[in-house]
């Protein structure tokens, strides 16, 4: 059994961007350059544009967050995102989720246009991404796609199974591993899946992507079977200095004897969402995409 390493992968990755990066610099280029936008002050969402901005940095990126507050409108957002898409020296931008309640999610993500919207979430990227064009792909997928790579996890003909249905995780990690080159035959379970289980027993890679603790469990993996946990659940944990621990969707301690490999939580999938929208905005900047 091996035990992915999210982290060695996204350093692998971040320094392959970083050289990338000098190279353009030096070639007199000008380097990419990421807008965030945050909406209010959810402690979540600032951490997670903490850690943008700091990889930004590393990369050799520009960067910019654009802290707005929480009584925003809906309008005032949109006419931010207007004048980005405007903005020839952004390459790409992301509006972090999730939003204040009186803003219109998919009207937001809408607005953004296609050829920078680096979060890949534009329904234009979903649809080019389900039809194997070049496409900017949601950050954790790709992430997903990137540790079978570095693996070399054979996928072909190999049947997937991916819990959950979400449009940034389940929907498109299944979409993504049936296209040609990654060739698996795809089940996707949600809530309303009859037998969950004996499907998931059947699966040569499960995919969870459901946000419940330890759900997966031993009796629902098939032996040498590939586990990719997504899941990140915050749960109590008196004895840490914080108080709480981050576990995923799988009972990691009595399914990895039976893996030949699995993602641990936290150090799996998790640093690889950072690192995947990285590679969009170099993609972004280069016009590799659209
Ligand atoms: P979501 O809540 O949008 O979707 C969850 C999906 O799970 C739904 O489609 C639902 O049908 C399905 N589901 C719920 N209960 C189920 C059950 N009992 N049986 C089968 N299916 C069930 O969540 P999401 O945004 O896709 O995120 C899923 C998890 O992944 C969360 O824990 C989230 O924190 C985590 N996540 C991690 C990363 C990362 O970087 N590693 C990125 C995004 C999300």
């Amino acid at each position: 059994m091996t035990i992915i390493d999210g982290k060695e992968v996204a350093a692998a990755m971040r320094r392959g961007i970083t050289e990338q990066v000098a190279a353009m610099v030096a070639a007199g280029e000008r380097a990419p350059y990421l807008v965030a936008i945050i909406v209010g002050d959810d402690g979540a969402s600032q951490a997670y544009v903490g850690h943008k901005e700091k990889c930004c940095n590393e990369v050799g990126f520009r960067s910019t967050v654009l802290r707005l507050p929480s009584e925003t409108t809906q309008e005032e957002l949109l006419a931010r995102i207007a004048t980005l898409n405007a903005d020839p020296e952004v390459d790409g931008f992301i509006v972090q989720t999730p939003l204040p309640a009186h803003i219109d999610e998919q009207r937001v993500i809408e607005a953004i246009d296609p050829r920078k919207d680096v979060d890949g979430w534009h329904p234009v990227n979903v649809g080019r991404m389900t039809m194997g064009l070049p496409a900017f792909v949601s950050a954790t997928p790709d992430g997903i796609l990137s540790l079978l790579e570095y693996y070399k996890i054979p996928t072909a003909g190999r049947h997937c199974v991916v819990i959950g249905r979400s449009n940034i995780v389940g929907r498109p990690i299944a979409n993504l591993l049936s296209l040609k080159g990654w060739d698996c035959t795809v089940t996707m379970c949600h809530s309303r899946t009859a037998d969950l289980k004996a499907v998931v027993a059947s699966a040569d890679i499960i995919v969870a992507a459901l946000g419940k603790p330890g759900f997966v469990t031993a009796d629902m993996v098939k032996p040498g079977a590939v586990v990719i946990d997504v899941g990140i659940t915050r749960v109590a944990a008196p004895e840490t200095k914080n108080g709480w621990r981050l576990v995923g969707d799988v009972d990691f301690d009595a399914v990895a004897p039976l893996c030949s490999y699995i993602t641990p939580v936290p150090g799996g999938v998790g640093p690889m969402t950072v690192i995947s929208l990285m590679k969009n905005t170099l993609k972004a900047r280069r016009g590799e995409v659209m």
